[in-house]
């Protein structure tokens, strides 16, 4: 029985539900008066249930698409102006007890080289990290408790946030590991990461299972309701996702949905962010295997949809995707993106030396090519990590979002971790736009207490001060 405040997978996840929502879709996906009532609640910005977001899901009328794409930009610029997030994921270690079918690092595969760093190479790793001018990491790793204990996780995240190099700093680390207990999200929560990532990979309980044949991550209700545990630990920013190509597109979306809203209705927080994931080629895994593989037009529809459906939320496309994927999907919503990523375990330092990747990289430019292409967009990178370190997570920050107050915050912010990264780390070229952008952007500083602060502390970094947030 479909319940969102159940703390149990199969009710807040509810197959039957899933079923219906699909069927009503289909049959209303031409019922204009209807979706033309859905785009006005969701222009108010307060967000679509499962069952609406996915009538838009179902809707292929060109000129109502058109309706829906714009409407996903307006929003993105309401609540979080034209800023983009930037991070990197860091993989500490591939060593993986589970048997997920469609990741090289399942345990049977014995092509693959298995590593995990130590901490002196952790280290290497984000001086590396830090001299491309990257303030938020997410730390990756395999399910192994016996060769990567919380331990060393724990100790890794000490070790990070301790490098101080030149004038680099990580300033905040995400961590993306397998479902755990209260007690270890509890520890993460002290060794004071920002969100805590997970993604379900598929709802749909049969084909999570076929998909993850042995090991701890098996067990579906452990994995679905991990982020209940994240939450009860005091973890209040979580992160979800599927991994779309895995099953029905369209069952896994309305999980998704149904997901953000068993974690609003149980905690009052629905998820910090939604990555939006496609099964990639990699060691041992050919994505033909998938035959759910979704086309680039059904993937922006996703993205435009779920920004509309999903508001207050951050949206993260990794370099999973090409340059041109992730620019289609840059003007549909999406509010934070990897740049110069490698996904092999100590890939930062070297690059080639051993096939321990989990996928292939499909946008292979330096961060700093990525940072020029954004501002050729006309977007403002941003390293800004404030809200944490300012304690605005869970509740406070969603306060924030669902009012539009948090773009005051992340457009003056943005200036100045850019400001950083083009005296610290650009290129001349990157430097000159990214200092035009500036210049252009601070008179759009609505408050003027705020722009005259702004003002002050870009000269303050260009004096070498740093870290300056709202
Ligand atoms: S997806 Fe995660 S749990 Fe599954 S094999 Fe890969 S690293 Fe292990
Ligand atoms: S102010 Fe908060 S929401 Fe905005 S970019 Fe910074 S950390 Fe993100």
């Amino acid at each position: 029985m479909y319940n969102p405040k159940s703390k149990v997978a199969t009710e807040f996840i509810d197959d039957a539900e899933i079923q219906e929502t699909l069927a009503y879709a289909a049959a209303h996906k031409d019922d204009f008066a209807l979706i033309d009532q859905i785009l006005e609640k969701a222009a108010t910005l307060k967000g679509l249930s499962h069952r609406e977001a996915t009538v838009l899901l179902e809707c292929d009328d060109p000129v109502y698409l058109d309706k829906i794409y714009q409407l996903a930009m307006e929003i993105k610029q309401k609540n979080y102006g034209n800023r983009i997030v930037l991070f990197a994921p860091l993989y500490l270690s591939n060593y993986c007890v589970n048997e997920c079918r469609y990741c090289p690092y399942h345990h049977h595969n014995k092509h693959i080289a298995r590593k995990q760093l130590s901490q002196e190479e952790i280290v290497r790793e984000v001086v590396a990290l830090q001299d491309m001018g990257h303030k938020r990491l997410a730390l990756e790793t395999g399910e192994d408790p016996v060769n990567c204990p919380i331990e060393y996780v724990l100790e890794s995240i000490k070790t990070i946030y301790g490098i101080k190099h030149k004038n680099g700093a990580i300033r905040r680390v995400n961590v993306n590991i397998a479902a755990t207990t209260v007690e270890n999200y509890r520890r993460l929560k002290e060794a004071g990461i920002g969100t805590y990532i997970l993604f379900q990979e598929t709802y749909n309980k049969q084909a999570y299972e076929y998909l993850h044949p042995a090991g701890p991550k098996s067990n579906y209700a452990y994995h679905t309701e991990a982020m209940d545990r994240a939450m009860e630990g005091g973890i209040d920013d979580v992160g979800c996702g599927v991994l779309f190509g895995l099953n029905l597109y369209k069952y896994d979306f309305v999980g998704l949905l149904m997901h953000a809203e068993h974690l609003e209705a149980r905690f009052g927080v629905g998820p910090h962010t939604i990555s939006v994931p496609r099964v990639r080629p990699a060691d041992d895994i050919d994505p033909q295997n998938f035959s759910n593989a979704i086309s680039d037009e059904i993937f922006q529809k996703i993205v435009a949809v779920l920004r509309v459906a999903v508001p207050y939320t951050g949206m993260i496309i990794s370099t999973r995707e090409s340059q041109k994927t992730r620019e289609k999907v840059l003007h549909l919503g999406i509010s934070q993106i990897s740049g110069a990523s490698r996904t092999s375990v100590g890939g930062y330092v070297e690059p080639e030396k051993e096939n321990t990747s989990q996928f292939d990289v499909n946008d292979n430019r330096t961060l700093d090519e990525v940072i020029g292409w954004l501002l050729d967009l006309g977007y403002i990178p941003s390293f800004c990590t404030a809200c944490y370190r300012e304690g605005r997570t869970g509740d406070r920050f969603m306060r924030l979002v669902k009012t539009q107050q948090i773009g005051n915050c992340c457009q003056p912010n943005a200036l100045m971790t850019l400001k950083e990264y083009l005296i610290d780390y650009a290129g001349p070229e990157t430097r000159r736009r990214g200092e035009q952008m500036i210049l252009d952007t601070i008179p759009l500083i609505p408050n003027e207490k705020v722009r005259a602060l702004t003002v002050q502390h870009l000269a303050d970094i260009e004096n070498d001060q740093r870290d300056f947030r709202f």
